[in-house]
This record gives C-alpha cells, sequence and structure tokens, in this order.
C-alpha cells in the first residue's frame, strides 16, 4: 500500500493530521493520516478480487446486482471504528475524500471498475445534511471519482421526506423506521450505464437495495454495483 503514496502526495490540499485518525494516540506517518500500526493493521476485506464475496452474497436475491465490494472490515473498537467515527462525526471532511482516492487506487489497478460509466453516492436527508455540513458518502465517490478518471453525481439519486403514515409503511420501512426514501432524479437519464452506488458502512444492505430498487423504478435498462468502505459482517 505504499506504492500508493507518490499518488496521493499529488493530492493538492490535504491536510494531515497531527494524531493518526484510526487510534488518535501516535503520530501518523509523513503525509499521512494513520500511524505506521494502524496503517498495516487495517483489516482489508479483498473482496473487488473475489466475485461471489461475502458482501456479494448478503445482497444475493435481495436486488439485482452487478458486483459488489467493500475496503475495510468494520472491527467493533478496532481502528476502522475509530476511523469511520472520525469520518462520520468529525469535522474530518478530507478523510472521506482521502479513503475514497485510497480505494480508487486499489480499484483501479484490479480493473474492477473498467466498466462503471457513472458514481453515485448514497444521499444523506437535508436534515441531516444541514446538522452535518457533509455527506460522507459523497466525500467517498469524490475521492473515487478522482482516482477513478470516472464522474460522479450527487443529483441522480434524492432523498425525499416519506410522507406516508407509520401504517401505510410497508414491513421494510418500518422495521427500520425510514423516514425518508430514496428517489432516482427524473431529470437524469441513466439508461444503458452501468453505475456504482457508494455507500460509507454496509451492515445489512437495505440501504443499497433500497437505492437500486429506485433506480430500477425510473429505468430497467441500467446496470448496478455496490461499493462501501466499511463491511461490518
Ligand atoms: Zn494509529
Amino acid at each position: 500500500m505504499r506504492k500508493l503514496q507518490k499518488y496521493l502526495d499529488d493530492f493538492i490540499g490535504i491536510f494531515f493530521p497531527d494524531l493518526c485518525l484510526a487510534c488518535m494516540d501516535e503520530h501518523p506517518m509523513q503525509d499521512d493520516i494513520l500511524c505506521v500500526e494502524c496503517y498495516y493493521g487495517l483489516p482489508e476485506t479483498g473482496f473487488h478480487l473475489i466475485d461471489k464475496n461475502q458482501m456479494f452474497n448478503k445482497l444475493a436475491g435481495k436486488v439485482w446486482f452487478e458486483k459488489a465490494t467493500a475496503l475495510f472490515y468494520f472491527q467493533k473498537d478496532g481502528p476502522t471504528q475509530k476511523l469511520i467515527h472520525n469520518l462520520k462525526y468529525d469535522d474530518q471532511i478530507n478523510v472521506g475524500i482521502y479513503l475514497g482516492k485510497y480505494y480508487g487506487v486499489i480499484l483501479k489497478r484490479s480493473n474492477w471498475c473498467h466498466d462503471i460509466d457513472l458514481i453515485i453516492p448514497v444521499p444523506l436527508h437535508k436534515r441531516k445534511l444541514q446538522k452535518r455540513g457533509y455527506n460522507q458518502s459523497q466525500l467517498l465517490a469524490e475521492g473515487l471519482s478522482e482516482s477513478l478518471g470516472i464522474p460522479y453525481s450527487k443529483k441522480a439519486l434524492l432523498r425525499v421526506t416519506n410522507s406516508k403514515s407509520q401504517t401505510k409503511k410497508n414491513l421494510l420501512e418500518r422495521l427500520y423506521n425510514v423516514e425518508s426514501v430514496f428517489q432516482a432524479n427524473p431529470r437524469f437519464s441513466l439508461k444503458g450505464m452501468h453505475v456504482l452506488i457508494v455507500d460509507d458502512v454496509m451492515t445489512t444492505g437495505a440501504t443499497m437495495v433500497a437505492c437500486a430498487d429506485a433506480i430500477y423504478e425510473v429505468t430497467k435498462d441500467v446496470k448496478i454495483s455496490f461499493v462501501s468502505m466499511l463491511y461490518v459482517e
């Protein structure tokens, strides 16, 4: 992974923190966000090298899709949990772009994204966006887009308020207490494309499935793949 450094060094405007963003304990390596221990200790999934990986199998049967991959396994109290905590809750906007860019380099090398036309981040509800100031999935998408040279769109998929009353919601919506639903932007044609949906954490896969369903509602002539930064087993 060290070989990526040269590439990442070219990233203009990256900030480098005083403390490693995974352990918040050690100093990070030069021009990096992680200390040497966390850098080599992060549990990569290697899913991009396996067609029918764990994540693929979890989503299989729930929705029609091409492929699925995630960068790291989520480990409770481990460095990935702290890293995603920093990505989500602190004002570390660059971490999202950094990780997206980082994974983009890995995916580019393995040619995993060779037929992807457009990268689409999972949208955040407006209220949350206002509160947080940014959408971490969008930052990841930005980073991926930059290293893969594939465009991304934050307008292709929208999140709209779910006006249905609790009793009218379907089982899934009630189970997950979905306040908002996804909707493909009708003014944005995805016809004939292979799109890559990006999320920060994949647990049940319900969000990924809901995003894909929203896109299929507008067009069936589309291929969909999924990428997540963290995968929860
Ligand atoms: Zn560390």
